[in-house]
């Protein structure tokens, strides 16, 4: 499909958020872009998570400043495109046994912690940050640079702002699966091939699913979560929440005496668990999650780790929860090497983007910044 234009062009595959955040960038950089996605809307990772840019799990180093410089971006595009639903609301990672305060206490004097704006606040001091956590703590770590973004509207938000303001460099084409790349092009289901100066395909846990892409399957793993989310709760939460499970799974601790925390409960061994719980505009509570490694996945959901990631919700706030109103399930690409991502040019002007892993929804605006650098159209 090739239209006479001066302008340079660019074809996306993947209307997920990496896929939509090279498309922002592309047109910023001056490109026509055609955004090709396979479904009717996009269903996959990306409306499936809880929203959270959470600089504070971030490693040192490359990752941490990814993160921070897409933090930036997600705070700029929030105040542009106010659908997005972009909340600096920081983040409480609670402790709940004196251990655990511990542990938090003596990580918030290492560097790492500020490096990230990470605090230990006492007891009340949890209160006063957080009105509605009611039940009873040892304390947390209070992180101002983790916010909040909405993310079943956010993709739709982000396109129809470049459809406003870029009506001529800018088309979605949702039921157009790609099925074939060459250079600089992309092949669709109907045979059409676009063309375009640059190519990206960004198709999330379908890494390879394309002729030519078996080779990177061997440096990514999909991962599988559970998630729900309960009806309004007559609170309003000033923070995301998370428990000190979670210092667990994200490598931003892995200097802290993670030993001390004692064992997991066996529910949250055998699930990978760890409390995170982000409010809603309406007041409905998303909350998660676990992690199943090894396919083939579950075609069903569990309910013991549902319960406990209740139960672990209702102490820390100190109420019964409203009940829940759905749950889901949602597999992300990871890349196996530790990188905030795999970026390959896998075919001339052809750059496959993908396996961020949990850490997609925050690190997107700069992941897609810096594929235009890889492919050398901005400095
Ligand atoms: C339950 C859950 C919670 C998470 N929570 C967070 C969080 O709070 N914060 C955070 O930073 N990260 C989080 N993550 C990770 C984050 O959601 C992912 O890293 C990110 O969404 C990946 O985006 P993506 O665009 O690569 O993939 P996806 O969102 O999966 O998008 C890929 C798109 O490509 C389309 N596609 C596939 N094949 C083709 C094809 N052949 N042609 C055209 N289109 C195709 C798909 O239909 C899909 O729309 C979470 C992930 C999960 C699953």
């Amino acid at each position: 499909m090739t239209r006479a234009s001066a302008a340079p062009r660019a074809v996306v595959a993947g209307g997920g958020i990496l896929g939509t955040w090279h498309a922002v960038e592309l047109v910023a950089a001056g490109f026509r872009v055609d955004h090709l996605e396979a479904d009717v809307d996009p269903a996959g990772a990306s409306v499936r998570n809880f929203g959270l840019v959470w600089v504070s799990g971030r490693r040192s180093g490359a990752e941490l400043e990814v993160a921070l410089r897409a933090r930036r971006r997600w705070e700029e595009a929030g105040a542009l495109v106010p659908d997005l639903g972009f909340r600096p609301t920081g983040s409480l990672t609670v402790a709940r046994t004196e251990r655990e305060r511990r542990v938090m206490e003596d990580f918030a004097r290492q560097p790492e912690a500020a490096a990230r704006g990470i605090g230990f606040v006492g007891t009340d001091d949890v209160r006063t940050c957080n009105p509605a956590i009611g039940g009873a703590t040892h304390g947390a770590l209070f992180c101002n640079e983790d916010a909040v973004v909405e993310p079943r509207r956010a993709l739709g938000a982000l396109r129809a702002h470049l459809s406003e303001s870029a009506p001529e460099r800018y088309r979605f084409h949702p039921r157009t699966r790609v099925v074939g790349l060459g250079a600089r092009s992309l092949v669709d289901a109907t045979a059409t091939r676009w063309e375009g100066d640059l190519a990206v395909v960004a198709t999330g846990a379908a890494y390879d699913h394309l002729p030519g892409t078996g080779g990177i399957g061997t440096r990514l793993r999909r991962v599988r979560l559970q998630m729900l989310e309960t009806e309004p709760l007559a609170r309003t939460l000033t923070t995301s929440i998370a428990d000190a499970d979670s210092l667990r799974y994200y490598p931003a601790y892995e200097s802290a005496r993670l030993a001390d925390l004692g064992e997991q409960t066996p529910v949250a061994a055998a699930h990978h668990l760890q409390l995170l719980l982000v409010q809603r505009p309406d007041g409905g509570l998303t909350i998660g999650d676990t992690h199943q490694y090894g396919e083939p996945f579950d075609f069903a959901l569990s309910d013991a780790p549902s319960a406990e990631l209740l139960a672990r919700a209702e102490a820390i706030l100190g109420v019964a929860l409203p009940p829940v109103r759905e749950r889901w399930e949602g597999v992300y690409a990871q890349c196996l090497d530790g990188g905030v991502c795999l970026r390959e040019e896998i075919e001339q002007g052809v750059f496959v983007v993908t396996g961020p892993g949990g850490r997609g929804m925050t690190c997107a605006p700069a992941i897609a910044a810096d594929t235009l650098v890889a492919a050398g159209v901005a400095a």
